[in-house]
């Protein structure tokens, strides 16, 4: 095991997926209700699986991606309604994960982008207590 440092706001957070396939969760089911409403009839007709060809901008590297990230990552996401001003905080950072396809961010990016709450607030949230949505610190070994 790594040896894991207390968390502080320059460490780097990520939606654990082991922690959902622990908890016998799907995320699946949780990101489809993330889809808008165009998304959702498109997914609901082609029963949404399978994955897509994308092309990183800055490399030109194509990959292979899920198509539920992928399509909640180009166009959901961006939609006003995907994270409100009555979005919970701890919510918002899921979606923030899942809208940036769960590249690790630390609590300091995670207050830049979501100007909800000062920096040592949300370390507190994603580290106190019980983990929520796979919320968590990125290993040491994979940063
Ligand atoms: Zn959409």
């Amino acid at each position: 095991m790594p040896i894991r440092l207390r968390p502080d706001i320059n460490t780097k957070f990520h939606i654990d997926l082991k922690w959902w396939e622990k908890n016998n969760r799907d995320i699946r089911v949780y990101m489809r209700d993330l889809l808008c409403d165009e998304c959702r009839e498109v997914f609901a007709s082609q029963a949404g699986e399978g994955v897509v060809d994308w092309v990183d901008p800055q490399t030109g590297a194509v990959t292979q991606e899920d198509a539920l990230w992928h399509t909640v990552g180009t166009c959901c996401s961006h939609k006003p309604d995907y994270i409100t001003e009555s979005t919970p905080i701890i919510d918002a950072i899921f979606l923030t994960f899942v809208a940036n396809g769960n590249q690790p961010l630390s609590v300091q990016e995670l207050y830049e982008r979501l100007d909800k709450r000062p920096p040592e607030m949300i370390l507190r949230m994603l580290t106190r207590g019980q983990t929520y949505l796979g919320l968590r610190p990125v290993p040491t070994d994979e940063q």
